[in-house]
């Protein structure tokens, strides 16, 4: 059984974060240490540590939470000049919360995809 982190008591509101969006299968906020202007998480409700754990049940979870990245960059304003949706594993991908999540970033050009 994996360990909750900090996103499932997001998910559950029992820590006070201001909700973007939440549905049955997806809850979306704001990254507290914003990396561009708009830079919101994009999360399961159910806990999937990594995207190494995905499993064919979870399709249209994984959908879900395109659409609403979609639905949220067209509310942040930025969908016509774009952004950058990323999904971080295990150590190599930076990844720092286990609970897998959906980065949403945008707001201004965000540069080549990779420092080299
Ligand atoms: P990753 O490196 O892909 O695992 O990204 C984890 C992200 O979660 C980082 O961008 C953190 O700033 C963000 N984060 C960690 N704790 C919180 C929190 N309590 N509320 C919002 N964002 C958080």
């Amino acid at each position: 059984m994996a360990e909750e982190t900090i996103f499932s008591k997001i998910i559950r509101q029992e820590i006070p974060t201001e909700l973007l969006y939440q549905d049955e299968l997806v809850t979306a906020f704001r990254d507290i240490s914003p990396r561009a202007p708009s830079h919101i998480l994009i999360v399961p409700n159910i806990l999937i540590p990594t995207i190494n754990d995905v499993e064919s049940e979870h399709e249209l979870t994984l959908g879900r939470m395109v659409v609403v990245a979609k639905k949220l960059a067209v509310e942040e304003g930025i969908a016509d000049d774009g952004y950058r949706l990323i999904f971080n594993c295990n150590q190599h991908g930076g990844q720092e919360v286990y609970h897998i999540h959906m980065h949403l970033l945008g707001g201004k050009p965000l540069g080549p995809m990779l420092a080299v």
